[in-house]
């Protein structure tokens, strides 16, 4: 089964419209001269939401635009809110939804982040499902556990039939302990967890899509360590924290994947 490489920049809350382009700008120049080179992999952006808009004209077809979060109504009185149809009238494509950030300072639930995985497929955007263990989880050997119970509930919310977006569905397994830590999980410990999740997804989607869905690791990720974790057969590209707000750092993470040295890389 072919799978596109992606990385993701997830910028978190940092950046005001000025930074948040110049930021873009160089990623973006960098992509053009690899585009040469024939760029192998997809890559999306997710500034803070003020900087969407400013960053739309920026965004080609090499560069797409994400959000970070949405709320799961379709609109009305909920305020501070953001819904899916705005995101998409800011020319955002994907939206991250289940951010272990999110499950942790804002207390959002599987059966919340359900219904915006629910709401993101009503809206027309493709949604980047994040989950992963914590650290006593992982210690005391509950990482399939865990993660399973986070993916099963994230499948209830995936529409029947076959929606592009459905297909085109984005998993990350982000184990907690890695997040912004500088403590990234090592290859085999990735590879385990998405050959767990890739077969789980067929089991319950069946072998077509879920042979299909990209499964992204993020955590701590760095040009130092992303080779190794992107060749891992399950590994189909990175979310990545920290270096996507150096451009040189990011650039050098998407030479990972689309450089690669082992040919599996690029399914
Ligand atoms: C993230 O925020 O999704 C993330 C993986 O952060 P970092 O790369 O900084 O660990």
């Amino acid at each position: 089964m072919k799978r596109r490489a992606m990385v993701v920049g997830n910028w978190k809350m940092n950046g005001l419209i000025e930074t948040a382009q110049e930021l873009a700008q160089e990623i973006l120049e960098g992509l053009m001269e690899r585009e040469n080179r024939q760029l192998l992999c997809e890559v999306v952006l997710c500034p803070p939401f003020t900087a969407l808009y400013a960053l739309h004209a920026p965004s080609s077809s090499s560069l797409k635009l994400g959000a970070q979060n949405m709320s799961p109504e379709p609109g009305g009185a909920f305020t501070g809110e953001i819904c899916g149809l705005m995101l998409r009238n800011v020319g955002c494509r994907y939206v991250i939804l289940g951010h272990s950030e999110r499950r942790i300072h804002f207390g959002e639930s599987d059966a919340l982040i359900a219904r915006k995985l629910e709401a993101a497929f009503r809206d027309g955007l493709i949604p980047i499902a994040c989950l992963g263990e914590n650290l006593a989880d992982r210690e005391e050997g509950r990482t399939l556990d865990v993660v399973d119970a986070q993916l099963q509930a994230l499948l209830t919310a995936i529409p029947e039939g076959p929606q592009p977006a459905r297909q085109q569905m984005v998993l990350a397994y982000e184990p907690v302990w890695a997040i912004g830590t500088g403590h990234n999980a090592t290859p085999e410990q990735v590879q385990e967890v998405h050959r767990f999740l890739r077969q789980r997804l067929s089991d319950t989607l069946g072998e077509e899509l879920g042979g299909r869905m990209r499964i992204l690791y993020g955590g701590s990720l760095k040009p130092q360590n992303a080779a190794a974790i992107f060749a891992q057969p399950d590994v189909d590209g990175g979310l990545v924290g920290g270096a996507s707000l150096k451009a040189a750092e990011f650039l050098a993470i998407i030479d990972a994947v689309s450089n690669p040295k082992e040919p599996v890389l690029i399914r």
